[in-house]
């Protein structure tokens, strides 16, 4: 007979998921109620007007889309393109290539902006690709690229963007509750984030924010979306019907529950106090590690809080390190993706597990494998190095 599924307990300190605060695992398994009942329809509502609060939009196109970031990103592209359009591609990282893909299989053309992984997205060249593109339609961008650390500079690309006469997608999966977004603010246009990144929510939810000058193309396409399931036109038919809410598909009402929870969660905080406990916790890691005699290879002006890139040591094996990571310690961090593989590992700070506990327990468990390994690192340092900076 096969048994119920009983998962270890993890601390999780990769690119996500990360650590779920136990608020909103419990707020999961609250009783499933129908996906039109009017308590429901509450929640709905309160959702939205939440995830604008931590979009800082008023947008009133504002909503999770019931699947994963990825589904959020593709939602953007398949409704803002058709087959034609011309689209400005930024890419320093893996999901700028995702975005490619996007662009290509709604029949666009991507026009290519490429940057060193490990480096923001270069403005100048963005600039030049936008003069000699007058008839782009889209500029995209990854506001914080997870598999490198790296945080661009989104208000400077939606500025630019807006003089050029061209919309905006936005990637925020990583950045939303981490670092400072500010929607209205730069103008981004089409807009998607993740439930399980500094939200720290279960996987499997993506929400997304569309401009109104989003939502007039959106509404004037001459072909019909492709995708039926992220049809903006007829997803809005259940989430933005009011009262005459009418079926689309279900909604993944418990999945809901926890995203409500956890931006609750983030309200009771206060963005800027979630950004400032990011960067301390930041801080203090970083601390940590170079006092261990690590390296953080992304120049400090760009780095991520939540998303710490760190060289790994000449001569030490990336995977037995992890491995040992999990096997003694239960702990999870990140491996170098593409370009970094082997090369790097990725620490996240994101959402519930940016914090002190957190911070000096990945120090101390990464010195206690690195010296079995025999790594030439300082040992003894991390811990206090990382306190002073908690004080
Ligand atoms: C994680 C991530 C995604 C994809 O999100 P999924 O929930 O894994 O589909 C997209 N973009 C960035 C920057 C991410 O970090």
């Amino acid at each position: 007979m096969t048994r119920s599924f009983i998962p270890p307990v993890r601390t999780l300190m990769g690119p996500g998921p990360s650590d779920v605060n136990p608020r909103i695992l419990e707020a999961l398994s609250r009783p499933t109620v129908g996906h039109l009942d009017s308590a429901f329809v509450g929640l709905m509502d309160e959702i939205k007007q939440l995830l604008q609060f931590a979009f800082k939009t008023n947008n009133a196109l504002t909503m999770p889309i019931s699947a994963p970031g990825s589904a959020g990103m593709e939602s953007c592209f398949v409704n803002l393109l058709e087959p034609g359009d011309k689209v400005i591609v930024c890419q320093n990282g893996v999901f700028g290539g995702r975005m490619k893909e996007n662009v290509e299989r709604c029949g666009a053309t991507a026009v290519m902006v490429q940057d060193d992984w490990g480096k923001p997205v270069d403005v100048q060249k963005v600039e030049e690709a936008l003069k000699a593109n007058p008839d782009a339609k889209v500029l995209a961008f990854v506001h914080a690229e997870t598999s490198t650390g790296v945080r661009s500079d989104a208000k400077t690309l939606c500025a630019l963007a807006k003089q050029h006469d061209c919309l905006t997608i936005v990637d925020t999966v990583t950045s939303l509750g981490g670092i400072e977004l500010d929607i209205d603010g730069w103008g981004a246009d089409a807009v998607y984030s993740g439930s399980q990144k500094c939200l720290s929510c279960v996987p499997g939810i993506s929400p997304v924010t569309f401009s109104e000058k989003a939502v007039e193309v959106i509404k004037n396409r001459t072909h019909k979306v492709q995708s039926w399931f992220l049809d903006m036109d007829l997803v809005m038919g259940y989430w933005g019907g009011g009262v005459k809410r009418a079926y689309h598909h279900t909604a993944p009402v418990n999945a809901l529950y926890a995203l409500h929870e956890s931006l609750v969660i983030l309200e009771e905080e206060g963005l800027q106090n979630a950004w400032d406990r990011h960067a301390l916790n930041h801080k203090a890691l970083v601390a940590g590690l170079e006092a261990m005699g690590l390296s953080l290879p992304v120049d400090p002006k760009y780095r991520l809080p939540q998303l710490n890139l760190v060289t790994i040591p000449e001569g030490v094996d990336d995977a037995k390190v992890r491995g040992l990571l999990m096997e003694k310690y239960s702990l999870e961090i990140g491996a170098g993706l593409g370009a970094l593989a082997g090369k790097a590992w990725r620490i996240g700070l994101m959402g519930f597990g940016a914090n002190q506990k957190n911070v000096l327990f990945c120090l101390g468990a990464l010195e206690a494998v690195l010296l079995e390994v025999g790594a030439d690192i300082q040992a003894g340092a991390a811990v206090k190095a990382a306190n002073t900076i908690y004080g």
